[in-house]
């Protein structure tokens, strides 16, 4: 779904079902797909994953991990990776500056010691590499958290670990450097941010009223709202 202001300005990509079991990032995008642009275009990927969000599974080996694909090979055998490559191959065509990826994940990172190897990133924001990575992140939790109650809170974590590998991976082997933090390597100006909520006793209401709250303030920080 594309949205034109009819206004010059910037352009910003939202995605949602990136994973099939994470439901507060793709029905949040659902309702995203309905904002209108103030300025610039907004472009929104509800259901990247549509064949995971069917089955309610993260996704399936058969058409790959859409996360750990970047940035993608328009030949490539999975559905995922070839997602991948369109997604990048609109972004330079728009000229994004923003790629919202939204996510959720089971346990709140503030309730799990971050050595613990729990991968709990609940409630968290992560600026991957590009030109906003040193301050987004932070602008954005100290625009959403006086809302937020404690638990709420959004938590900034450090993306600079996610940059672009030195070289490019071959297909089939995915990993870290290719996730969606990644894809600012690839597309000049762009700077992605991956938002996770939460799952672990928050309400899925709950939890998309806090990805849309927080999709409006990253998108007003960019000037596309
Ligand atoms: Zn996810």
């Amino acid at each position: 779904m594309i949205h034109h202001s009819g206004v010059q300005g910037p352009a910003a990509i939202v995605l949602g079902g990136v994973h099939g079991n994470e439901p507060g990032g793709w029905l949040a995008a659902d309702e995203l797909v309905n904002w209108q642009p103030a300025a610039g275009t907004l472009l929104v990927l509800p259901r990247a994953n549509v064949t995971a969000l069917n089955a309610f599974v993260r996704t399936f080996e058969e058409i790959g991990d859409l996360n750990r694909l970047y940035p993608g090979d328009a030949d490539s055998p999975l559905m995922m990776e070839r997602m991948a490559h369109a997604i990048l191959e609109t972004a330079r065509e728009f000229g994004v500056e923003l790629l919202l990826d939204m996510h959720e994940s089971w346990a709140f990172y503030a309730e799990y010691p971050p050595n613990s190897g729990t991968g709990a990133l609940g409630q968290t924001i992560t600026a991957g590499v590009g030109p906003m990575q040193a301050h987004f992140g932070e602008r954005l939790a100290e625009k959403v958290n006086p809302a937020l109650t404690p638990r709420e809170q959004l938590i900034v974590r450090d993306g600079t670990r996610f940059s672009r590998p030195a070289t490019t991976p071959s297909a089939g082997q995915p990993g870290r450097g290719r996730s969606s933090l990644s894809a600012g390597g690839h597309v000049a100006g762009l700077t992605p941010v991956l938002v996770e909520m939460g799952q672990a006793d928050q309400p899925l209401e709950r939890r998309v009223e806090l990805h849309l709250l927080t999709a409006r303030a990253a998108l007003e920080l960019v000037g596309v709202l």
